[in-house]
């Protein structure tokens, strides 16, 4: 039902481009590598001429590759030009354009969503191809949650557009993914009233349209550095308890400090500990300070003896430390 009526809605609504017009898989790859990043109408005239000055695969791979990164000036991620080149030798030195996933796969600078748009445009082969537009229509049509920039998701977005699509019209049913996406179901106002699938679409009914796609938010991993010194002095050890709305709260710490006035006198134990919590990495060095006088210390802290530390909680990365001063030799 999707897939027909999707072809239905393609056979009415499909952009003329003038790449649809030929199977010749130089010319479609050429138009998927320019597409890439860039917007269709200035994509066009760059695809006009690259046609018109090299017409055939074995004319790109003979060019410069200065005459090449010209003819792409003001298209901008200059890497795709110069491994469209590179591609073109490849090609050129293999004889043919290869007409297997896996041979176009092997091709510089083509991807998976590559690889099926030319291998189903230009070979017939039945791969559905995935890209932005793809996660959208289905996410909204299916009413899927999962995310779409997870493994889990992706695999699940894959598995399913392979399902949907015809073996007999891989080539349509891609094209018709990729126009649905963009002219019909488009992210921020999608023409849901004139749609041919509003009737089946999920979105649609349960007013998630514009919850659809989810996008996991990609936590900024942080890299804090600590400085921890244990003092040592007459047998009792110095620690404060961490304060309410930290990932530590309720564990107990040595000294903590930035203050390299401290430092002087004491024994570097070990250097950048790695400590991976979920969205920080802590990198700490721990020192120890073996002195027969009281040094005066940072507020919050309080003397223990050292018999009685293991009555105190600590986090993994004090216990690291506890083991690095308990396997060092008192003085
Ligand atoms: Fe997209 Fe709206 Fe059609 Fe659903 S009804 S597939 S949200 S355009």
């Amino acid at each position: 039902m999707f897939s027909t009526t999707l072809l239905d809605w393609f056979a009415l609504n499909g952009r003329d481009l003038p790449w649809r017009h030929t199977k010749n898989p130089y010319a479609i790859w050429l138009s998927e590598v320019i597409l890439q990043q860039t917007r269709i109408q200035q994509g066009m005239d760059y695809w006009l001429r690259f046609m018109q000055r090299w017409p055939r695969v074995e004319d790109l791979a003979a060019a410069s590759e200065d005459e090449v990164l010209r003819e792409w000036q003001g298209l901008g991620y200059y890497s795709r030009a110069r491994n469209l080149h590179a591609a073109a030798q490849q090609i050129a030195a293999n004889g043919s354009f290869p007409n297997t996933l896996d041979g176009i796969k092997k091709l510089k600078g083509v991807g998976d969503y590559t690889a099926a748009a030319i291998g189903s445009i230009a070979f017939g082969l039945p791969a559905a191809v995935v890209d932005g537009n793809v996660y959208r229509v289905l996410a909204r049509h299916y009413g899927i949650d999962t995310p779409i920039n997870t493994t889990r998701g992706k695999r699940l977005f894959t598995e399913l557009a392979q399902s949907l699509l015809p073996t007999d019209q891989p080539a349509a049913f891609n094209q018709a993914m990729m126009d649905f996406g963009a002219i019909q179901c488009t992210p921020a106002s999608p023409k849901c009233v004139l749609c041919p699938l509003q009737e089946s679409c999920e979105a649609l009914r349960s007013g998630r349209i514009g919850e659809l796609p989810v996008k996991e938010k990609k936590l900024t991993i942080q890299t804090r550095r600590f400085t921890y010194i244990y003092i040592r002095c007459q047998g009792k050890t110095a620690i404060r308890k961490r304060a309410a709305g930290d990932i530590w709260q309720g564990l107990w710490e040595p000294v903590l400090t930035d203050d390299c006035g401290m430092l002087s006198g004491a024994k570097l134990l070990r250097k950048d500990v790695k400590h991976v919590l979920t969205h920080r990495i802590l990198l700490a060095d721990f020192y120890l300070l073996e002195t027969e006088a009281f040094p005066a210390l940072p507020e919050g802290y309080i003397w223990i003896d050292e018999s009685e530390l293991d009555q105190y909680a600590v986090p993994r990365l004090i216990e690291l430390l506890h083991e690095a001063v308990f396997s060092n030799p008192h003085k």
